[in-house]
């Protein structure tokens, strides 16, 4: 066999090694947010009218009057056309997960000349043919339109290319009869729903209605690989992981990887990586090694949470984009290597009413009632809509992760800390008899004790972890969109305020503490079983969940029922952030991204193993009985033995590969509960003959290498 290309790809990274030398340039700063249609830009460029409408609606979410948007269209597009811009787009998010844009030129021209223009109407909706994005079954075919309209309260940005750049206008997705077709809407409407429930839960409690806004800080986990690898595994490119590779000898157990000094290529890769997200205005802020080889961590500062959830997609987009000029591959996949660590995204979730963050314990007892009652509220709506959580985070790639000893299992439940735990235990407690027993706190605004003001306490393996300040949802796969998962927490979180409010509100000055107390200690008794300090990952927690009564849905096809369970559907629909119709839609639509995947990762499975792996095991198989009959026919005796039982054990692997390939090539013909296995058995088999090949032979590049060679 001639240099394979697994050699091959080693050889030319090996050449290009010396390039990755450090840069040093000054540290500048001054371009942040530069490609940003941001408050400085609204000032100088639109009407002062126009530029404060804008404004409030931003800040303060008030709606913003459609009769100034050809002012602000026009100001948009004076700005674009001074920074190069030739092109804009509608930029959204539909149900595949990914972000979708259709660009068109300003051009309008005159006779001879090129005028560019760009309307109010350009800016407020956009009418993309619709007709091939996932609608499950919402939009008939014949009525293909669809509409964007656009995010006032997300900035336009700009998006560079080699040669141009396109003005990208962050919009709502929906169907000609106003159904939402994308992970926006539902955000925007969940916002609502919480924004007034906090606003009346301050009420209740004589604050003074200030902004609130609902806070998110995303962790980014990603894999980095040599694009030459990358390009010789057909199951990375087809399906973002690989469906074979023996697990090397040394991977993650010496954890010297997590937090490890960076290697300089990936050093210059991140720094390219935050110029261009700090241009964007998406404020970067952490970087470093996660624990798996080759596995790395950003992290930005937190923002609002709509604002943040496009930040991510944008800043997975910007990754993908800077790995490709530095020939490098970011693989977002939850699972891109089985043995080892996958990657999720933390989901790091707050509310902010004016400059106070209502999860900061103060230490002022009114602040500390507040505190407790919007934890209270989260306790409840979480284990009342544990499996709706659930699933917001199943997709294939997270059902190889979730409950894989690097990840939160797929059951929901919250960790608090010892400390708010005991807090809780006390309300719990302290209502139970009318006698103020000693050590136990009565909820009051004048007689509850301070709190510990950090819980400093952490569990890396609770799903749903108070970390302080917020909550660390840390189920979602790193591939996928924040929008589903915060869609859901401010909804149920909302719900659970306002059942608390219906309750306050009832109350009278005199006997609110009282109440308030007696309200959360009911919430307590009620819904404590959702709250588990302990490992997640021991097996004894599952028994233990099991008991409790507490969801365990293990695959996306089970935990993606929850969406159109009867509760559900009758909180969203309460709330009017998705109708009965839309959340079947949404059902519909995941449920066929799921079994087409499957689908996709048997078949490549098969052929690769059929075209690639075949082919050199055969090649394995006949080099060892050449050697044996070239012996037995020069007569010589020593290494017959040796090489009569390799000849055995690589002909009986190559008797199983067939047979497993046949296994897998007729599951494909059945569904997804079937093709899973007959994949699974397939692996272990390949797994093996690559241990045991010769290494030339072996056609696709090894985790050994992938991982570790840059
Ligand atoms: P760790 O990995 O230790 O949890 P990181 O610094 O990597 O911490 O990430 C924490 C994330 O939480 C950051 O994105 C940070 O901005 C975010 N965060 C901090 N405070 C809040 C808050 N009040 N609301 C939402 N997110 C927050
Ligand atoms: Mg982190």
């Amino acid at each position: 066999m001639s240099t394979n290309n697994r050699v091959k790809a080693i050889n030319t990274i090996a050449a290009n090694s010396t390039s990755h030398s450090p840069v040093i340039a000054p540290a500048k700063t001054d371009f942040y947010g530069e490609d940003v249609f941001n408050t400085a830009v609204m000032r100088q460029y639109l009407p002062k009218s126009a530029a404060e409408k804008l404004l409030a609606t931003i800040n303060d979410k008030t709606p913003f009057d459609s009769e100034l948007a050809a002012d602000v269209a026009h100001g948009m597009k004076q700005w674009a056309l001074d920074r190069g811009v030739t092109h804009f787009t509608h930029w959204f998010q539909p149900l595949t997960g990914a972000t979708a844009e259709k660009h068109d030129s300003f051009l309008d021209p005159e006779g001879d000349k090129a005028i560019m223009s760009f309307s109010g109407k350009n800016l407020i909706v956009g009418e993309p043919d619709a007709s091939s994005f996932p609608s499950g079954g919402l939009r008939c075919t014949f009525e293909a339109r669809g509409y964007t309209a656009w995010d006032p309260t997300s900035p336009a940005f700009i998006k560079r290319h080699g040669s141009g750049a396109t003005l990208c206008i962050p919009t709502a997705f929906c169907s000609y009869t106003g159904e939402a077709l994308d992970k926006k809407t539902p955000l925007l409407r969940s916002m609502q729903v919480v924004s007034s429930a906090v606003k009346r839960m301050l009420k209740c409690f004589d604050q003074e209605e200030a902004n609130v806004n609902i806070t998110l800080g995303a962790e980014q986990e990603y894999f980095l690989i040599d694009k030459n690898f990358y390009l010789h595994r057909p199951d990375l490119l087809q399906t973002g992981r690989t469906v074979f590779g023996a697990t090397p000898p040394k991977h993650q157990q010496l954890d010297d990887h997590y937090f490890g000094a960076i290697k300089m290529r990936v050093l210059n890769f991140m720094a390219e990586v935050e110029t261009e997200l700090w241009k964007l205005g998406i404020p970067a802020k952490t970087r470093h090694n996660e624990v798996a080889p080759a596995q790395f961590e950003f992290a930005p500062m937190f923002e609002d949470v709509n604002l943040a959830v496009d930040h991510n997609m944008l800043a997975m987009e910007v990754l993908r984009q800077v790995a490709d000029r530095h020939g490098l591959v970011c693989l977002m996949h939850e699972k891109p290597f089985a043995g080892i660590n996958g990657s999720g995204k933390h989901n790091n979730w707050s509310v902010c009413c004016g400059n106070t963050n209502l999860l900061d314990p103060g230490s002022d007892p009114h602040q500390n009632a507040i505190f407790l009652t919007t934890l209270c509220a989260i306790i409840q709506a979480i284990d009342t809509h544990g499996d709706l959580l659930r699933s917001t985070v199943a997709n294939i790639g997270n059902d190889h992760r979730l409950g894989a000893n690097e990840a939160p299992p797929a059951i929901i439940s919250i960790f608090l800390g010892e400390q708010l735990t005991d807090v809780i235990e006390q309300i719990e407690k302290g209502g139970a008899t009318s006698s103020r027993q000693a050590g136990h706190m009565r909820i009051g605004v004048d007689t509850l004790p301070p709190l510990p003001r950090d819980a400093t306490d952490r569990n890396r393996t609770s799903p749903f972890a108070f970390t302080g300040n917020k909550f660390e949802f840390r189920a979602p796969g790193s591939s996928q969109s924040c929008a589903g998962p915060n869609t859901v927490l401010n909804t149920i979180i909302g719900e659970a305020l306002d059942s608390i409010c219906e309750k306050l509100e009832k109350c009278t000055a005199k006997n609110f503490n009282a109440e308030l107390q007696k309200i959360l200690r009911g919430i307590i008794k009620k819904h404590k079983r959702i709250i588990f300090n302990g490992d997640n990952y021991a097996a004894e927690w599952r028994e233990e969940a099991a008991k409790r009564g507490l969801p365990n849905a293990a695959s996306t096809p089970e935990a993606i029922k929850a969406i159109t369970a009867a509760k559900n559907i009758a909180l969203f629909e309460k709330y009017n952030v998705l109708t009965k119709k839309e959340l079947y839609s949404r059902y519909e639509v995941f449920l066929e991204e799921y079994e087409g995947k499957v689908r996709i990762e048997g078949e490549i499975a098969l052929e690769i193993a059929r075209s690639m792996i075949l082919p050199a095991v055969t090649e394995e198989y006949k080099q060892t009985v050449s050697a044996l009959t070239e012996a037995k026919a020069a007569e010589i005796s020593a290494g017959t033995k040796g090489l009569t039982k390799k000849a055995e054990v690589t002909g009986k692997g190559l008797d199983k590969l067939v047979a497993k390939t046949s296994e897998l090539a007729s599951a494909l013909d059945n569904s997804p509960e079937k093709i899973i296995p007959a994949m699974y058995s397939l692996r272990q088999i390949v797994d093996e003959l690559e241990l045991v090949t010769a290494d030339k032979n072996w056609p696709l590049p090894k985790y050994r290498e992938m991982l570790f060679v840059y």
